[in-house]
């Protein structure tokens, strides 16, 4: 029997705001002391009262429309109840049933082949604080705590590690142009949880999925499906079931390690945030906000190719970072040879990753 992998990716981004969530603290806590940047808020004293980061929700509609998406006009926040020490409210001010943004989708490129990946929602919450494990205690930083965080799930639409990988390449290239997040997965900007199943080739229906948390690089996102998919496979072909579970990726052994069977999945008793107030969202100012949005890397790799005849892997190639499409163009108008120019950046560009490995 051959099987198809099926994989739905859920990324959380954290927003490149000045200030939290709900709250005045600042959001730049990446590298700053210990339980500097708190207040009564973001530490869920008894009382206090959140104020929704206007700036947040319009990066999270830039981010929708971006992503094809259709932008809600009446959403509203949700509690997601949860015991743990990294939440200091015991709830996370989330999105349930109503999030800002839904019905997108994302075109990546894999081995010539564009793929459609469509996107299930974009919803805004806050991040939880930041845990340090030292063998028999654990210390706690709460800088972290209600910093604007995005989650962009997917459709299961993906269908390879490698197709994975670009999805997350192509996001984090769209996330950087809007300049809604840096979207570092090394500081954690960027985090993903990859679900993964598989069933029959030519099937249509969906197999039981794994949900892998951990995943903290490209490298590893694919490094970890790949072992997820051979491993789920082994199991089908001696005719035994794949469970749900979560796993974590380990990436000393390179192997995923169980986290949680499904008799522990969470059940969170969702319900309205009954201290702020739904959100509408005026078609005006969805309307200003599609006007301002700067040429994403699509239409930017496609000018390239009409305006100074770049092949479509070149024009791709320059325009995975913006600031060398920028970088680029600047170039083009003092020495009007792209061709050329286009060779000599990414020779460069590539001779310096060589240097720095
Ligand atoms: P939850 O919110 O409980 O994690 P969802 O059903 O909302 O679960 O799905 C989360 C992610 O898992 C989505 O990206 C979705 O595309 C993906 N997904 C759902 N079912 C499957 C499946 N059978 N195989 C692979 N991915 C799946
Ligand atoms: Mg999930
Ligand atoms: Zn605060």
């Amino acid at each position: 029997m051959e099987y198809e992998a099926v994989i739905g990716m859920e990324v959380h981004v954290q927003l490149l705001t000045k200030s939290k969530m709900f709250c005045s603290c600042s959001a730049e806590t990446f590298g700053a002391e210990p339980n500097t940047l708190v207040c009564p808020v973001c530490l869920g004293m008894p009382g206090t009262l959140p104020v929704i980061n206007r700036k947040a929700v319009e990066y999270t509609i830039m981010t929708g429309l971006a992503l094809n998406c259709q932008i809600a006009e009446f959403a509203k926040f949700d509690r997601k109840n949860y015991f743990y020490p990294d939440l200091p409210k015991g709830y996370q001010i989330s999105q349930y049933d109503l999030p800002l943004c839904f019905n997108g989708w994302l075109d990546i490129e894999v081995d010539g082949q564009i793929r459609r990946i469509r996107i299930r929602r974009v919803h805004l919450e806050e991040d939880t604080a930041k845990l340090f494990h030292f063998g028999d205690y654990t210390l706690i930083d709460f800088n972290r705590a209600g910093v604007p965080l995005m989650e962009i799930v997917s459709e299961p639409d993906i269908r390879s590690p490698e197709e994975a990988r670009q999805y997350l390449i192509k996001l984090r290239t769209i996330l950087r142009y809007l300049g809604v997040s840096t979207a570092d997965m090394e500081k954690g900007a960027m985090r993903c949880e990859a679900n993964v199943s598989l069933r029959p080739k030519g099937s249509s229906e969906l197999g039981t999925r794994v949900e892998i948390k951990n995943i903290n690089s490209f490298r590893f996102v694919k490094q970890a499906l790949e072992y997820e998919i051979e491993r789920q496979k082994r199991l089908l072909e001696q005719g035994k079931k794949v469970e749900q579970i979560t796993v974590g990726w380990d990436e000393e052994k390179g192997t995923t390690v169980i986290q949680r069977t499904k008799e522990y999945a969470h059940d969170y008793r969702y319900f309205p945030e009954p201290d702020l107030p739904p959100l509408v969202i005026s078609r005006e100012w969805v309307e200003r906000i599609k006007a301002s949005l700067p040429e994403l890397p699509d239409a930017k790799s496609e000018r390239f190719q009409s305006q100074y005849g770049l092949s479509p892997a070149e024009a791709r190639t320059i325009t995975v970072e913006k600031e060398a499409a920028d970088f680029f163009e600047a170039c083009v108008s003092l020495y009007p040879n792209p061709r050329k120019l286009f060779h000599w950046i990414t020779g460069e560009i590539f001779r310096l990753l060589g240097e720095t490995g």
